[in-house]
């Protein structure tokens, strides 16, 4: 009697049945998140219709593999979404140490110094040092995003970067 209702709350049942990767299939492309990936025929690739990347595929690992790209990007499938393969090694700690550095090491120093020499000047630009400190930082902070979503080469950046592109073109073409 009670055994359906253990079932039920079993959190596995209530997900879609898990899909293992095959060929067959059409998946939402894992580099930009956007595009859908489906097998070229008679090869063991797996191609993007919006990024226009392409992966190779292994079936034992349930994985694919940037196949058009320097940087080594892996991707495998747990059933129902990919994750990303490639995490929590030395060099992405280093990319994130770098970008750490370059966002608040600028503001820390304009604000040491802005505290340690206060600026001699009329009461009406005493609000430019907290002005310069927030553009500093704000700047800075952009760089150190953009390093980070060029190393980690996340969808969003990837798929705005092609929507940009593309808008570009299109105003282009139509400006001719
Ligand atoms: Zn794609």
């Amino acid at each position: 009697m009670g055994e359906p209702d253990l079932q039920s709350h079993n959190p596995q049942t209530h997900k879609p049945q898990s899909q293992a990767l095959s060929y067959e299939q059409i998946y939402r492309c894992p580099a930009c998140g956007y595009g859908e990936l489906s097998a070229i025929a008679l090869m063991d690739v797996f191609a993007c219709d919006f990024c226009r990347h392409f992966f190779t595929a292994n079936l034992q690992t349930q994985s694919v593999q940037l196949a058009d790209s320097r940087q080594p990007m892996a991707w495998s499938w747990n059933g129902h979404r990919w994750r990303t393969a490639y995490q929590a090694n030395t060099a992405a700690s280093l990319v994130w140490g770098f970008a750490g550095i370059l966002a608040l090491l600028p503001v820390t120093l304009i604000a040491l110094s802005n505290y340690i020499f206060p600026p001699l000047e009329s009461l009406e630009s005493s609000h430019f040092p907290l002005i310069w400190s927030g553009l500093t930082l704000v700047s800075h902070a952009l760089i150190s995003g953009w390093l980070l979503a060029e190393y980690h080469q996340w969808p969003w950046y990837i798929a705005s970067g092609i929507f940009y592109q593309r808008g570009l073109a299109a105003v282009l073409a139509a400006l001719d």
